[in-house]
Protein backbone atom coordinates (compact mmCIF):
# COMPACT_ATOMS: atom_id res chain seq x y z
CA UNK A 1 0.00 0.00 0.00
CA UNK A 2 1.43 3.75 -0.90
CA UNK A 3 0.31 7.08 0.59
CA UNK A 4 0.29 10.53 -1.85
CA UNK A 5 -0.60 13.60 -0.85
CA UNK A 6 -4.07 15.05 -1.40
CA UNK A 7 -5.04 16.56 -5.00
CA UNK A 8 -6.15 19.96 -5.57
CA UNK A 9 -9.48 20.60 -6.80
CA UNK A 10 -10.06 20.94 -10.57
CA UNK A 11 -12.34 24.31 -11.58
CA UNK A 12 -13.61 21.70 -14.21
CA UNK A 13 -14.89 18.08 -13.47
CA UNK A 14 -14.04 15.57 -16.58
CA UNK A 15 -14.87 11.99 -16.02
CA UNK A 16 -12.79 10.12 -14.40
CA UNK A 17 -11.78 7.73 -17.52
CA UNK A 18 -10.98 11.01 -19.23
CA UNK A 19 -8.98 12.45 -16.69
CA UNK A 20 -7.02 9.34 -16.20
CA UNK A 21 -5.90 9.04 -20.00
CA UNK A 22 -5.06 12.55 -19.56
CA UNK A 23 -2.72 11.81 -16.80
CA UNK A 24 -4.67 14.13 -14.29
CA UNK A 25 -6.52 11.38 -12.51
CA UNK A 26 -5.89 7.86 -11.52
CA UNK A 27 -7.57 4.71 -10.44
CA UNK A 28 -7.07 4.16 -6.73
CA UNK A 29 -7.62 0.66 -7.17
CA UNK A 30 -4.74 -0.07 -9.71
CA UNK A 31 -1.17 0.08 -9.60
CA UNK A 32 -1.53 3.68 -11.44
CA UNK A 33 -1.87 5.18 -7.35
CA UNK A 34 -3.76 8.05 -6.42
CA UNK A 35 -4.88 11.51 -7.64
CA UNK A 36 -2.59 13.59 -9.63
CA UNK A 37 -2.44 16.90 -8.29
CA UNK A 38 -0.82 19.96 -10.29
CA UNK A 39 -1.06 23.01 -12.29
CA UNK A 40 1.76 21.80 -14.98
CA UNK A 41 3.18 24.40 -17.40
CA UNK A 42 1.59 24.21 -21.22
CA UNK A 43 3.60 21.69 -22.80
CA UNK A 44 4.33 24.44 -25.68
CA UNK A 45 6.38 26.34 -23.40
CA UNK A 46 9.38 27.22 -24.86
CA UNK A 47 11.29 27.18 -21.49
CA UNK A 48 10.58 24.29 -20.53
CA UNK A 49 13.88 22.82 -20.62
CA UNK A 50 15.77 26.35 -19.04
CA UNK A 51 13.45 25.86 -16.10
CA UNK A 52 13.86 22.16 -15.36
CA UNK A 53 17.80 23.12 -15.74
CA UNK A 54 17.33 25.76 -13.47
CA UNK A 55 14.67 23.61 -10.99
CA UNK A 56 17.37 20.70 -10.82
CA UNK A 57 20.33 23.40 -10.22
CA UNK A 58 18.74 24.94 -7.52
CA UNK A 59 18.47 21.83 -5.85
CA UNK A 60 21.69 20.25 -6.36
CA UNK A 61 22.85 17.61 -4.67
CA UNK A 62 19.41 17.29 -2.83
CA UNK A 63 18.31 15.65 -5.57
CA UNK A 64 18.84 12.83 -7.87
CA UNK A 65 16.96 11.85 -10.87
CA UNK A 66 16.34 8.40 -12.32
CA UNK A 67 15.65 7.63 -16.03
CA UNK A 68 14.37 4.58 -17.03
CA UNK A 69 15.40 3.37 -20.53
CA UNK A 70 12.07 3.34 -21.61
CA UNK A 71 11.63 7.27 -20.90
CA UNK A 72 11.62 10.14 -23.13
CA UNK A 73 13.97 11.89 -25.00
CA UNK A 74 13.23 15.21 -23.13
CA UNK A 75 12.95 13.32 -19.79
CA UNK A 76 15.95 11.26 -20.22
CA UNK A 77 18.00 14.49 -20.99
CA UNK A 78 17.78 15.79 -16.75
CA UNK A 79 18.20 12.07 -15.71
CA UNK A 80 21.20 11.68 -13.43
CA UNK A 81 21.63 8.03 -14.10
CA UNK A 82 19.55 5.67 -16.11
CA UNK A 83 18.66 2.11 -16.57
CA UNK A 84 16.06 -0.68 -15.44
CA UNK A 85 13.94 -0.22 -12.78
CA UNK A 86 16.19 -2.63 -9.76
CA UNK A 87 19.62 -0.92 -11.36
CA UNK A 88 18.14 2.20 -10.20
CA UNK A 89 16.51 1.44 -7.33
CA UNK A 90 19.80 0.88 -6.29
CA UNK A 91 21.62 3.60 -7.32
CA UNK A 92 19.32 5.77 -5.59
CA UNK A 93 20.07 3.78 -2.32
CA UNK A 94 23.73 4.51 -2.83
CA UNK A 95 23.51 8.08 -2.58
CA UNK A 96 21.82 9.22 0.44
CA UNK A 97 23.01 12.48 0.52
CA UNK A 98 20.08 13.11 -2.14
CA UNK A 99 17.22 13.88 -0.26
CA UNK A 100 14.13 13.64 -3.09
CA UNK A 101 15.03 10.71 -5.61
CA UNK A 102 12.69 11.49 -8.85
CA UNK A 103 11.94 8.61 -10.56
CA UNK A 104 10.95 9.16 -14.16
CA UNK A 105 9.12 5.90 -14.37
CA UNK A 106 6.29 3.94 -13.64
CA UNK A 107 4.74 3.72 -10.30
CA UNK A 108 5.98 0.05 -8.68
CA UNK A 109 9.30 1.55 -10.03
CA UNK A 110 9.05 4.23 -7.46
CA UNK A 111 7.86 1.79 -5.25
CA UNK A 112 10.95 -0.56 -4.85
CA UNK A 113 13.13 2.74 -4.60
CA UNK A 114 11.19 3.67 -1.43
CA UNK A 115 11.97 -0.10 -0.20
CA UNK A 116 15.49 0.23 -0.76
CA UNK A 117 16.10 3.69 0.15
CA UNK A 118 16.82 4.82 3.55
CA UNK A 119 13.63 6.54 5.47
CA UNK A 120 15.00 10.42 5.16
CA UNK A 121 14.85 9.87 1.53
CA UNK A 122 11.45 11.07 -0.48
CA UNK A 123 10.77 9.32 -3.14
CA UNK A 124 8.65 11.25 -6.06
CA UNK A 125 6.70 9.90 -9.06
CA UNK A 126 5.98 13.16 -11.21
CA UNK A 127 2.76 11.87 -12.37
CA UNK A 128 1.05 9.50 -10.19
CA UNK A 129 -0.86 8.31 -12.94
CA UNK A 130 2.04 6.40 -14.78
CA UNK A 131 1.30 2.93 -13.64
CA UNK A 132 2.21 -0.15 -15.26
CA UNK A 133 -0.35 -2.43 -16.93
CA UNK A 134 1.13 -5.47 -16.42
CA UNK A 135 1.47 -4.57 -12.50
CA UNK A 136 -2.10 -3.86 -12.23
CA UNK A 137 -2.74 -7.69 -13.72
CA UNK A 138 -2.21 -8.88 -10.08
CA UNK A 139 -3.92 -7.46 -7.31
CA UNK A 140 -3.13 -8.26 -3.87
CA UNK A 141 -6.84 -9.54 -3.17
CA UNK A 142 -6.73 -11.69 -6.15
CA UNK A 143 -3.14 -13.24 -5.26
CA UNK A 144 -4.99 -13.84 -1.51
CA UNK A 145 -7.72 -15.68 -3.14
CA UNK A 146 -5.47 -17.67 -5.38
CA UNK A 147 -3.49 -18.83 -2.34
CA UNK A 148 -6.74 -19.92 -0.71
CA UNK A 149 -7.02 -21.69 -4.27
CA UNK A 150 -3.73 -23.45 -3.72
CA UNK A 151 -4.54 -24.48 -0.54
CA UNK A 152 -8.27 -26.38 -0.85
CA UNK A 153 -6.18 -27.85 -3.63
CA UNK A 154 -3.57 -29.52 -1.16
CA UNK A 155 -0.61 -28.09 -3.18
CA UNK A 156 -0.05 -24.62 -1.33
CA UNK A 157 2.46 -25.91 0.83
CA UNK A 158 4.88 -27.36 -2.10
CA UNK A 159 4.74 -24.04 -3.85
CA UNK A 160 6.95 -21.24 -3.83
CA UNK A 161 6.22 -17.91 -4.93
CA UNK A 162 8.46 -15.70 -7.36
CA UNK A 163 7.24 -12.31 -8.32
CA UNK A 164 8.86 -10.27 -10.87
CA UNK A 165 10.40 -6.79 -10.08
CA UNK A 166 7.25 -5.15 -12.41
CA UNK A 167 4.99 -6.47 -9.21
CA UNK A 168 3.13 -3.87 -6.91
CA UNK A 169 5.11 -3.58 -3.18
CA UNK A 170 1.72 -5.45 -2.18
CA UNK A 171 2.67 -8.45 -4.66
CA UNK A 172 6.52 -8.53 -3.54
CA UNK A 173 5.24 -8.49 0.19
CA UNK A 174 2.75 -11.57 -0.44
CA UNK A 175 6.12 -13.32 -1.99
CA UNK A 176 8.33 -12.08 1.01
CA UNK A 177 5.18 -13.49 3.78
CA UNK A 178 5.31 -16.93 2.06
CA UNK A 179 9.17 -17.85 1.28
CA UNK A 180 9.43 -16.50 -2.15
CA UNK A 181 12.00 -14.05 -3.83
CA UNK A 182 11.67 -11.62 -6.58
CA UNK A 183 13.52 -11.57 -10.01
CA UNK A 184 14.68 -9.43 -12.57
CA UNK A 185 14.97 -10.33 -16.44
CA UNK A 186 18.63 -10.96 -15.85
CA UNK A 187 18.41 -13.25 -13.17
CA UNK A 188 14.85 -15.28 -13.47
CA UNK A 189 16.26 -18.20 -14.18
CA UNK A 190 18.76 -18.52 -10.98
CA UNK A 191 15.61 -17.31 -9.03
CA UNK A 192 13.62 -20.14 -10.29
CA UNK A 193 16.49 -22.59 -9.64
CA UNK A 194 16.69 -21.27 -6.14
CA UNK A 195 12.91 -21.40 -5.44
CA UNK A 196 12.75 -24.85 -6.93
CA UNK A 197 15.61 -25.82 -3.98
CA UNK A 198 13.40 -24.11 -1.38
CA UNK A 199 10.94 -27.13 -1.47
CA UNK A 200 10.97 -29.87 0.66
CA UNK A 201 11.23 -31.99 -2.39
CA UNK A 202 12.64 -30.78 -5.54
CA UNK A 203 10.24 -32.74 -7.48
CA UNK A 204 7.00 -31.58 -6.18
CA UNK A 205 8.26 -28.08 -5.44
CA UNK A 206 6.16 -25.82 -7.86
CA UNK A 207 6.59 -22.39 -7.98
CA UNK A 208 3.69 -19.49 -8.33
CA UNK A 209 5.13 -16.74 -10.78
CA UNK A 210 3.61 -13.38 -10.88
CA UNK A 211 2.41 -11.66 -12.80
CA UNK A 212 4.34 -12.10 -16.33
CA UNK A 213 3.34 -15.82 -17.75
CA UNK A 214 5.51 -14.39 -20.46
CA UNK A 215 9.14 -14.38 -18.49
CA UNK A 216 8.02 -17.83 -15.98
CA UNK A 217 7.03 -19.51 -19.21
CA UNK A 218 10.46 -18.49 -21.25
CA UNK A 219 12.84 -18.60 -18.01
CA UNK A 220 11.12 -22.24 -17.62
CA UNK A 221 11.18 -23.56 -20.91
CA UNK A 222 14.16 -21.97 -22.86
CA UNK A 223 16.09 -21.91 -19.38
CA UNK A 224 15.64 -24.86 -17.16
CA UNK A 225 14.41 -27.26 -19.78
CA UNK A 226 10.69 -27.80 -18.76
CA UNK A 227 8.24 -28.31 -21.53
CA UNK A 228 5.11 -26.25 -21.96
CA UNK A 229 3.17 -28.76 -20.09
CA UNK A 230 4.37 -28.22 -17.20
CA UNK A 231 3.36 -24.60 -17.09
CA UNK A 232 -0.47 -23.89 -16.45
CA UNK A 233 -2.16 -20.24 -16.40
CA UNK A 234 -3.91 -19.10 -13.39
CA UNK A 235 -6.67 -16.19 -14.50
CA UNK A 236 -7.68 -14.45 -11.72
CA UNK A 237 -10.98 -13.78 -13.42
CA UNK A 238 -12.13 -16.99 -13.89
CA UNK A 239 -13.81 -19.34 -10.31
CA UNK A 240 -10.45 -21.48 -8.89
CA UNK A 241 -8.41 -19.16 -12.10
CA UNK A 242 -9.66 -21.50 -14.45
CA UNK A 243 -7.94 -24.51 -13.34
CA UNK A 244 -8.74 -28.07 -11.74
CA UNK A 245 -7.02 -28.97 -8.55
CA UNK A 246 -5.38 -32.34 -10.49
CA UNK A 247 -4.26 -29.71 -13.50
CA UNK A 248 -2.71 -27.56 -10.14
CA UNK A 249 -0.81 -31.17 -8.61
CA UNK A 250 0.60 -31.85 -11.63
CA UNK A 251 2.13 -28.71 -12.95
CA UNK A 252 5.96 -27.21 -12.05
CA UNK A 253 5.11 -23.51 -12.87
CA UNK A 254 1.85 -21.83 -11.93
CA UNK A 255 2.10 -19.05 -13.85
CA UNK A 256 0.08 -15.72 -13.76
CA UNK A 257 -2.22 -14.48 -16.40
CA UNK A 258 -0.48 -11.36 -16.53
CA UNK A 259 1.38 -9.45 -19.61
CA UNK A 260 3.43 -6.19 -20.41
CA UNK A 261 0.95 -4.89 -23.02
CA UNK A 262 4.43 -3.20 -25.23
CA UNK A 263 5.99 -6.48 -25.35
CA UNK A 264 2.98 -8.87 -25.60
CA UNK A 265 2.46 -6.86 -28.81
CA UNK A 266 5.66 -8.09 -31.19
CA UNK A 267 4.15 -11.72 -32.70
CA UNK A 268 5.38 -14.43 -34.77
CA UNK A 269 4.84 -12.43 -38.09
CA UNK A 270 6.70 -9.50 -36.57
CA UNK A 271 9.68 -12.03 -36.45
CA UNK A 272 8.89 -13.46 -40.26
CA UNK A 273 8.28 -10.06 -41.49
CA UNK A 274 11.44 -8.22 -40.11
CA UNK A 275 13.36 -11.39 -41.92
CA UNK A 276 12.23 -11.06 -45.61
CA UNK A 277 12.36 -6.77 -44.86
CA UNK A 278 15.89 -7.28 -43.45
CA UNK A 279 18.55 -10.07 -44.98
CA UNK A 280 20.58 -10.68 -42.75
CA UNK A 281 19.16 -9.21 -39.45
CA UNK A 282 19.64 -10.69 -35.93
CA UNK A 283 16.25 -10.75 -33.62
CA UNK A 284 17.61 -9.38 -30.04
CA UNK A 285 14.00 -9.61 -28.37
CA UNK A 286 13.23 -9.34 -24.46
CA UNK A 287 11.68 -12.19 -22.76
CA UNK A 288 8.35 -10.31 -21.54
CA UNK A 289 7.65 -11.78 -25.20
CA UNK A 290 5.35 -14.23 -26.30
CA UNK A 291 7.49 -17.83 -26.32
CA UNK A 292 6.72 -18.03 -30.04
CA UNK A 293 8.41 -14.91 -30.65
CA UNK A 294 11.11 -15.76 -28.10
CA UNK A 295 11.52 -19.47 -29.89
CA UNK A 296 11.67 -17.89 -32.83
CA UNK A 297 14.40 -15.35 -32.48
CA UNK A 298 18.04 -15.33 -32.38
CA UNK A 299 18.98 -13.79 -29.14
CA UNK A 300 16.80 -13.12 -25.79
CA UNK A 301 17.59 -11.14 -22.62
CA UNK A 302 16.50 -8.20 -20.48
CA UNK A 303 17.19 -4.48 -21.55
CA UNK A 304 20.87 -4.33 -20.32
CA UNK A 305 21.36 -7.05 -22.34
CA UNK A 306 20.15 -5.74 -25.31
CA UNK A 307 22.41 -2.77 -24.41
CA UNK A 308 25.26 -4.07 -24.22
CA UNK A 309 24.54 -7.05 -27.20
CA UNK A 310 24.72 -4.01 -29.39
CA UNK A 311 27.70 -2.10 -27.80
CA UNK A 312 30.03 -5.62 -28.75
CA UNK A 313 28.25 -5.93 -32.23
CA UNK A 314 30.41 -5.63 -35.09
CA UNK A 315 30.20 -2.87 -38.01
CA UNK A 316 27.56 -3.50 -40.35
CA UNK A 317 25.55 -6.24 -38.61
CA UNK A 318 21.67 -5.55 -38.79
CA UNK A 319 19.32 -6.05 -35.85
CA UNK A 320 15.37 -5.85 -35.44
CA UNK A 321 14.50 -5.32 -31.57
CA UNK A 322 12.31 -6.59 -29.47
CA UNK A 323 11.47 -4.08 -27.22
CA UNK A 324 10.13 -0.55 -26.27
CA UNK A 325 10.54 2.17 -28.89
CA UNK A 326 11.99 5.16 -27.14
CA UNK A 327 14.56 2.81 -26.33
CA UNK A 328 15.26 1.23 -29.74
CA UNK A 329 14.79 4.50 -31.13
CA UNK A 330 18.02 6.01 -28.96
CA UNK A 331 20.04 2.55 -29.58
CA UNK A 332 19.13 3.23 -33.28
CA UNK A 333 20.91 7.12 -33.34
CA UNK A 334 23.33 5.90 -30.90
CA UNK A 335 24.81 3.20 -32.94
CA UNK A 336 24.16 4.64 -36.55
CA UNK A 337 27.42 6.21 -36.65
CA UNK A 338 29.10 2.52 -36.44
CA UNK A 339 27.16 1.42 -39.23
CA UNK A 340 24.91 -0.84 -37.20
CA UNK A 341 21.67 -1.02 -38.40
CA UNK A 342 18.66 -1.21 -35.95
CA UNK A 343 15.52 -1.45 -36.79
CA UNK A 344 12.00 -1.50 -34.30
CA UNK A 345 11.21 -5.47 -34.66
CA UNK A 346 7.52 -4.45 -35.14
CA UNK A 347 6.08 -1.77 -37.80
CA UNK A 348 3.24 -0.10 -35.77
CA UNK A 349 4.35 2.11 -32.88
CA UNK A 350 4.81 0.57 -29.36
CA UNK A 351 5.63 2.94 -26.60
CA UNK A 352 4.59 2.31 -23.19
CA UNK A 353 1.91 4.57 -22.77
CA UNK A 354 2.40 4.51 -18.93
CA UNK A 355 6.11 5.43 -19.09
CA UNK A 356 5.21 7.72 -21.70
CA UNK A 357 2.63 9.99 -19.35
CA UNK A 358 6.39 11.19 -17.50
CA UNK A 359 6.98 14.51 -19.76
CA UNK A 360 8.89 17.72 -19.66
CA UNK A 361 5.69 19.21 -18.20
CA UNK A 362 5.37 16.85 -15.21
CA UNK A 363 9.18 16.95 -14.60
CA UNK A 364 8.76 20.68 -14.38
CA UNK A 365 6.25 20.71 -12.17
CA UNK A 366 7.64 18.62 -10.17
CA UNK A 367 11.47 19.61 -9.66
CA UNK A 368 9.84 23.23 -9.59
CA UNK A 369 7.54 22.52 -6.78
CA UNK A 370 10.47 20.90 -4.77
CA UNK A 371 12.89 23.99 -5.28
CA UNK A 372 10.11 25.51 -3.59
CA UNK A 373 10.40 23.61 -1.04
CA UNK A 374 6.78 21.40 -1.42
CA UNK A 375 7.15 18.11 -1.77
CA UNK A 376 4.69 16.39 -4.34
CA UNK A 377 3.73 12.82 -5.34
CA UNK A 378 5.49 11.14 -3.11
CA UNK A 379 5.45 7.30 -3.30
CA UNK A 380 5.87 5.42 0.14
CA UNK A 381 5.28 2.37 0.82
CA UNK A 382 3.75 1.09 4.57
CA UNK A 383 6.05 -0.46 7.25
CA UNK A 384 4.68 -3.74 7.11
CA UNK A 385 4.51 -4.26 3.35
CA UNK A 386 7.85 -2.77 3.07
CA UNK A 387 9.49 -5.15 5.27
CA UNK A 388 8.26 -8.08 3.74
CA UNK A 389 8.82 -7.12 0.37
CA UNK A 390 12.58 -6.05 0.92
CA UNK A 391 12.66 -9.58 2.96
CA UNK A 392 12.07 -11.27 -0.78
CA UNK A 393 14.09 -8.78 -2.66
CA UNK A 394 16.97 -9.02 -0.07
CA UNK A 395 16.84 -13.26 -0.97
CA UNK A 396 17.06 -11.70 -4.61
CA UNK A 397 20.34 -10.12 -3.94
CA UNK A 398 21.50 -12.84 -1.86
CA UNK A 399 21.01 -15.72 -5.10
CA UNK A 400 23.94 -17.53 -5.95
S1 LIG B 1 6.91 -1.63 -20.64
FE1 LIG B 1 5.39 -3.14 -19.92
S2 LIG B 1 6.15 -3.89 -17.95
FE2 LIG B 1 7.28 -1.98 -18.46
S3 LIG B 1 6.10 -0.38 -17.41
FE3 LIG B 1 5.33 -0.49 -19.52
S4 LIG B 1 3.56 -1.93 -19.36
FE4 LIG B 1 4.78 -2.17 -17.50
Amino acid sequence: MTTAQPRTDLDVQPTPLALLLLGREADPASERGVDCPGDLPSPSDPDLVARARAAKEKLGDKVFVLGHHYQRDEVIQFADVTGDSFKLARDAAARPEAEYIVFCGVHFMAESADILTSDEQKVVLPDLAAGCSMADMATAEQVAECWDVLSEAGVADQVVPVAYMNSSADIKAFTGKHGGTICTSSNAERALEWAFEQGQDPATTKILFLPDQHLGRNTAVRDLGMSLEDCVVYNPHKPNGGLTAERLRDARMILWRGHCSVHGRFSLESVEDVRARVPGVNVLVHPECKHEVVAAADLVGSTEYIIKTLEAAPRGSKWAIGTELNLVRRLANRFAEEDKEIVFLDRTVCFCSTMNRIDLPHLVWTLESLAEGTLVNRIEVDKETEDFAKLALERMLALP
